[in-house]
């Protein structure tokens, strides 16, 4: 029934949200969304104008996919990057579910074309590809703060993520990375989002390490990073253990919390 999956959604959003915190991925900033599954293709939901890891269920505001404004006039402030999300659902009817985060460890590889390849299983889901870079100068000039601050700046970054209905294949491209600014990942569920950055992030890491061991970042380009069909094959097979990772991400928090 549509109203339990919306108690869920909001309870999961709120998780997914303190997740992501827990893990460095959001700090003060950054977001997490889904589809309202009451309306999933009219509605998103997000929080209000809030830091990620004080996220609760009655933070969670109901956005239209339209225009970014709020389903209720009455709603609290709104991040003021949420075009992101509603230009990206508006684009893409197989998104489910988007990150967006600063990370530093996910920075540089939005600055110059440093190879940005999965380096492991857990990581598949970015294709054998590196990602496209999202430059704002590209587009609006070398004028502006890099936020996507309205649905003009959001159309521009949603036109890079793969057109539907590719999601599920590892040809889809999940994740563009923005230069100056941080990254925007995508996936069918709100789980599965939350697990990507995770892994993405890990990605970014264990990559910075191997451009040192390697002797630099050009040295990395000899690396022999997952071919499409590992890829493929790879996210198969982690599609049904993201349950698994999540258990652990919620227990974590509890325990953090004691
Ligand atoms: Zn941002």
């Amino acid at each position: 029934m549509a109203l339990d999956d919306y108690t869920e959604a909001l309870e999961a959003l709120s998780l997914g949200s303190r997740i992501l915190a827990h893990h460095g991925i959001v700090d003060g900033f950054g977001h997490v969304s889904c589809r309202d599954p009451r309306a999933p293709t009219q509605y998103f939901l997000l929080s209000r104008n809030l830091a990620p890891a004080l996220v609760k269920p009655e933070d969670i505001v109901t956005w239209r996919i339209a225009d970014a404004e709020p389903a209720d006039p009455n709603s609290p402030r709104g991040f003021l990057e949420r075009c992101i999300h509603s230009e990206i659902y508006r684009q893409h009817e197989d998104v489910g579910a988007i990150v967006h985060f600063h990370s530093p460890d996910v920075i540089p590889f939005g600055l110059m074309p440093i190879p940005f390849k999965p380096v492991y299983h857990m990581a598949s889901f970015l294709g054998s590809d590196s990602p496209p870079i999202f430059d704002i100068a590209d587009s609006f000039g070398p004028s502006t703060d890099m936020l996507i601050r309205n649905t003009t700046h959001g159309a521009a970054l949603a036109s890079l993520f793969t057109p539907t209905p590719a999601l599920e294949s590892t040809s889809s491209r999940p994740l563009v990375l923005m230069r100056g600014h941080g990254a925007t990942l995508t996936a069918p569920s709100l789980k599965l989002a939350v697990f990507r950055a995770v892994y993405t992030q890990d990605n970014a890491r264990i990559l910075a390490s191997l451009s040192i061991l390697a002797g630099g970042a050009s040295n990395v380009e000899r690396a022999r990073f997952l071919n499409k069909d590992e890829c493929d094959q790879s996210m198969a097979t982690n599609s049904g253990q993201v349950e698994r990772a999540w258990n652990v991400w919620v227990k974590e928090l509890e325990d953090a919390a004691k």
